[in-house]
């Protein structure tokens, strides 16, 4: 029988102990560091951490239909499904972006009172940290003939300009040119935008009044490419808010 000495043939060289002991430390100092700089939040800084927080908020769910559509449809489902898809293509192609939703069925967490449903959509944006809010709604009119889509925002919020400026610009690309320009809330107050602290956007997809319109967005086909041109502005606009370099412009 061979007797090997295991524990001899492993044993560090004292300068290789002192090198390992010093790594150690520089790697503690600059985690703790790197934690104090960043506010707690070190996977900010890490290239596959969380740059910012995306809330979106499908308009209506559970009690609240919202409005109905020229075929019968409820508003609160062409609502989530366009704001899943919105939230699924960013988690996708842009994982540092955080995304969380204020419901993602059709199940609500808050009372069942259109003042309570709006606050609790606001509080748990706050709640939650998070830098950027999208609230996805449909529209409706009297007169059946108005269709398109429009952006309500803060008069003080650049950055929501810039998305919904850039939402308009990528569905013209792709065709859907239906662009009614963006609203301010100081005229046309919404709750959910007026009492927000950080950049929010209420992006009303189109008029489901309008029977061709509201057939339109009733179709998978179409709640994906509204989405898709959501979420790849959004995707853009906050890395360029955060200062972070876009992936997704590599391929
Ligand atoms: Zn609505």
């Amino acid at each position: 029988m061979i007797r090997t000495n295991s524990r001899k043939k492993y044993k560090l060289r004292p300068w290789v102990k002192i090198g390992l002991g010093l790594f150690s430390c520089s790697l503690v100092l600059v985690l703790l560091l790197s934690f104090v700089f960043t506010g707690g939040q070190i996977s900010s800084i890490l290239p596959w951490g969380k740059v910012a927080t995306l809330c979106i908020d499908p308009g209506h769910g559970g009690y609240d239909v919202g409005t109905i559509g020229a075929d019968g449809s409820y508003e609160k489902d062409i609502n989530l499904a366009i704001a899943l898809a919105v939230g699924d293509y960013i988690e996708e192609h842009e994982p540092r972006i955080e995304v969380m939703y204020t419901r993602d069925s059709d199940e609500i967490s808050w009372p069942e009172e259109e003042s309570e449903d709006l606050k609790a959509r606001v509080d748990f944006t706050a709640e939650n940290n998070a830098d950027y809010y999208l609230s996805i709604h449909m529209n409706s009119q009297e007169d059946t003939s108005q269709y398109g889509y429009e952006s309500y925002i803060r008069q003080d919020d650049d950055f929501s300009y810039e998305v919904s400026r850039r939402i308009a610009q990528n569905l013209d690309e792709v065709g859907w040119e239906y662009d009614r320009g963006v609203i301010y809330v100081e005229q046309y107050p919404l709750y959910v935008v007026s009492h927000q602290k950080i950049p929010a956007l209420l992006f009303e997809a189109g008029y489901m009044s309008n029977y061709s319109e509201c057939h339109d967005l009733s179709q998978t086909k179409y709640q994906n490419l509204i989405a898709e041109n959501i979420a790849k502005a959004y995707i853009e606009l906050i890395l360029e808010d955060q200062g972070i370099e876009d992936d997704t412009k590599k391929d």
